[in-house]
């Protein structure tokens, strides 16, 4: 039987470093090369640990925090006053379509395209995200409204709007809540 290698030892150490394995897995020690292999596949089969924000994206976590989680829709000219120097930058839309979201103690923000419930997602580069980060922040109940007119649901969680009053407002029970209605 051959013993593991050098070089699968140190790479099980690195994979052990920055993967979310369990507490048994990351005890495991190979004694055949064969077992070292099938630890690496396994290990890489795992997720990547969360790094904590750092630099640019770390400014992208605090100004995202200063708006509630939801959908915005900002108008054309808004976004073409934020960049002016970009051309078509929405390519003939009238409506920029943002989504604010949390995931694993991260907050997000992408673009969004298509139609409720086929919603296709966009990255936006972390200089942009600040930017309409900044625009959205003193409007955001506005712009979250505007996207329920615009879609008929709720503007916030685009779940379907089933009283008059969430329609009149183009916000859920729940979400204009969030927004101190
Ligand atoms: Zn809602």
């Amino acid at each position: 039987m051959n013993t593991p290698s050098i070089k699968q030892i140190e790479f099980i150490a690195k994979l052990k470093d920055e993967r979310d394995i369990t507490p048994e897995m990351r005890g495991l020690v190979p004694k055949t090369s064969q077992e070292a292999s099938l630890m690496i596949t396994t290990f890489l089969a795992c997720a990547k640990k969360s790094q904590p924000a750092s630099g640019v994206w770390a400014e992208v976590q605090d100004r995202l925090a200063l708006i509630p989680t939801g959908r915005y829709a900002v108008p054309a000219e808004d976004v073409q006053r934020l960049f002016p120097s970009a051309t078509n930058v929405l390519s003939g839309n009238d409506h920029l379509f943002l989504k604010v979201y949390r995931y694993k103690q991260r907050l997000y923000m992408v673009r969004l395209y298509g139609s409720v419930g086929d919603f296709r997602t966009e990255r936006i580069k972390p200089a942009t995200q600040l930017a309409l980060a900044a625009l959205v922040r003193p409007r955001a109940l506005e712009l979250s409204q505007l996207f329920g007119t615009l879609f008929r649901v709720c503007g916030r969680c685009a779940a379907p709007l089933t009283d008059p009053e969430s329609r009149r407002l183009s916000l859920g029970p729940d979400c204009r809540q969030v927004f101190g209605l």
